[in-house]
Formats: C-alpha cells, sequence, structure tokens
C-alpha cells in the first residue's frame, strides 16, 4: 500500500520556514483577496485569511456577489489595488463568474503583485523557466512530488487537464526537470486514449474537477499520484482519483481533502513574500 502524501504535515513546515522570514521583515506584506460569495471561494479564502493571520501578512479581501458582479467592478477593485502601495499581493479567486473574462483580468494584475502568477508577463517568464512568481497550485504539486524525494529527471510524467492555472503550468514546471511530459484533456478521454496515457505515468497528475474519472486500476504500480480535483459528492469532498484502489497500486499518492489544498495556500503566502521582496519590501 502507497503512502499517503500528508498536505497539511508539508504546509506546515512550509509555514514554520516562512514564519522566521516574515518575522525578519520592518514592514509587513499585504495580501489583498478578491472572492465571490460561492460556497467553494469562500472556504478558501477563508483558508488564506487564516493562514496570512497565522503567518503575519497583512490580509484585507473583499467578496463580490457572483451573480450581480460586473467587469468593471472587478477592474474597478483592481486598479485600486494596484495603485496602493500599501498591496503587494493580489489574488483573484477562479472560476470567476460567467460574465468575468478571466484573460481579460489577468492582464490587469500588476505583474509584481500577481501572486497566482497568471499576469502574461509571468506566464511568459514560466516558459523560459525563469518564473518568479508561478502558479500556487502547480507549485503545491511540485512540493508534494519532491517531498518524496524521487527523482524526475526522465521519468514519464502525464498531467490529466490543461487548464491555464492548473494543467498547464504543471506541464511547464514537470518539463523543466526533464520529465517526459504528456499533457491529457477532454479530447483525449474522448479519443478513448485517456487509460492508456495513464497507465503508462510514473507520476501522474489530475485536475480536472470529475469524480472517479481516473479508476484505481488504471495506477502504473509504484508510481507517484497527486490529485488536484476537489468534487462535493454526497456531501463528501473527493478528488478525481478513485483513491482507495489508487493507493493499493501507487508508491505515494495525495489525499483529497489534506493533499494539495493545504500546501496550495502556503504558495500563496510564499508567493506574497516574494512579491513584497520584488517591491522592495524588507
Ligand atoms: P478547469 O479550468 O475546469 O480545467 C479542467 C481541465 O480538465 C480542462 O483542461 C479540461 O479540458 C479537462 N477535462 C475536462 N473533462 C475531462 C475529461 N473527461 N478527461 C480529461 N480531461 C478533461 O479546472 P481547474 O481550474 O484546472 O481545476 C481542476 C480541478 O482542480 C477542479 O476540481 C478544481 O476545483 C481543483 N483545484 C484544486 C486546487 C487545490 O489547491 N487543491 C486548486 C485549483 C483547482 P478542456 O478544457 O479541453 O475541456
Amino acid at each position: 500500500m502507497g503512502t499517503v502524501l500528508d498536505g497539511k504535515a508539508i504546509a506546515a513546515a512550509l509555514e514554520e520556514r516562512m514564519r522566521s522570514r516574515v518575522e525578519a521583515f520592518r514592514r509587513r506584506p499585504q495580501l489583498a483577496i478578491l472572492s465571490f460569495n460561492t460556497p467553494a471561494s469562500r472556504l478558501f479564502e477563508l483558508m488564506q485569511v487564516e493562514r496570512a493571520r497565522a503567518l503575519g501578512i497583512q490580509c484585507r479581501n473583499e467578496v463580490l456577489d457572483s451573480a450581480r458582479v460586473t467587469p468593471e467592478d472587478v477592474e474597478r477593485r483592481i486598479q485600486a489595488w494596484n495603485a496602493d502601495p500599501a498591496v503587494h499581493g493580489i489574488f483573484v479567486h477562479q472560476p470567476m463568474p460567467p460574465q468575468i473574462d478571466p484573460q481579460r483580468i489577468s492582464t490587469m494584475i500588476d505583474p509584481q503583485k500577481d501572486v497566482e502568477g497568471i499576469h502574461p508577463q509571468n506566464s511568459a517568464r514560466r516558459f523560459f523557466a525563469k518564473a518568479r512568481i508561478g502558479s500556487c497550485t502547480a507549485l503545491a504539486v511540485m512540493e508534494l512530488i519532491d517531498s518524496t524525494g524521487v527523482p524526475l529527471e526522465g521519468k514519464e510524467a502525464v498531467v490529466v487537464g490543461h487548464s491555464e492555472i492548473v494543467g498547464r503550468p504543471v506541464s511547464m514546471l514537470l518539463l523543466d526537470r526533464l520529465a517526459t511530459t504528456t499533457v491529457c484533456h477532454v479530447a483525449t478521454n474522448r479519443a478513448g486514449r485517456l487509460e492508456a496515457h495513464v497507465r503508462r505515468a510514473e507520476v501522474l497528475v489530475v485536475a480536472v474537477g470529475r469524480p472517479r474519472l481516473i479508476p484505481g486500476a488504471w495506477i502504473r504500480p509504484e508510481s507517484i499520484v497527486i490529485d488536484v480535483g476537489i468534487n462535493v459528492v454526497d456531501g463528501k469532498v473527493v478528488g478525481d482519483v478513485e483513491f482507495e484502489t489508487a493507493r493499493d497500486r501507487a508508491a505515494y499518492i495525495s489525499p483529497v481533502p489534506g493533499g494539495v489544498g493545504p500546501v496550495t495556500v502556503m504558495m500563496v503566502m510564499l508567493n506574497t513574500i516574494e512579491a513584497f521582496r520584488l517591491q522592495g519590501g524588507a
């Protein structure tokens, strides 16, 4: 039976390391969070605010009504935070309501304050393996993989999902580490080829948002499985991978909840500290 990667313990260790960095600053970094009134967004915001406060990072948060918010409301808020020297990091929750274009929003955030790494300038730097601030979820995935101590060079890595905030940045980070990386998506599944790709993955990252998309029987024995998906089934939070059966085959597997999620929150904090430093904070 594989080892379950403890995201909470990894997050706690990261927090400990960050605390001394924040304590050494003369000023406090400040994170501004824009969230929407959906249960998932409110929960994530709560976790962000809690961890920021525990670390001594100042936090201001604004919750917008998903049904009524206009693109101008979001843009006004971002412009105000861009112009405010007391704000060092800006994080806008995704998914955004359908009337808001996330690509347009990503171009509006000051790249030095973009703690989710979604501004085109930050995405481009990632392409050249020179990211200063990267996708928090993608960094969390790499942190979990690194916690296994298994070297990635030459490994067969398969990423399922090619979204701009998770699948694509994860695949870039795996490439940077010289893993042979395959990216699967909805068309891979439609073509009936998802199983074949998953079966040869020595490192599998699944970020889709469909419960039980990956049956445990598909998992390559002794592989590393990182499940990013968050789904609610019968009131219970589950990932995209059939956990119990997958655990029997994998060498390491991240659970949902308690895997990628807590580490992602800490990556938001790490990026806020990085953004503070980039803006001359000390
Ligand atoms: P997203 O933007 O909806 O992207 C989902 C991706 O999955 C898309 O690339 C989509 O391809 C692909 N896909 C859809 N159906 C598929 C199928 N049947 N087979 C293979 N690929 C399929 O979602 P996201 O923002 O990347 O998030 C993915 C999941 O991770 C969600 O459950 C989300 O809640 C969770 N998440 C967790 C964290 C965390 O910290 N734990 C952070 C962010 C997201 P097409 O675009 O081609 O349709």
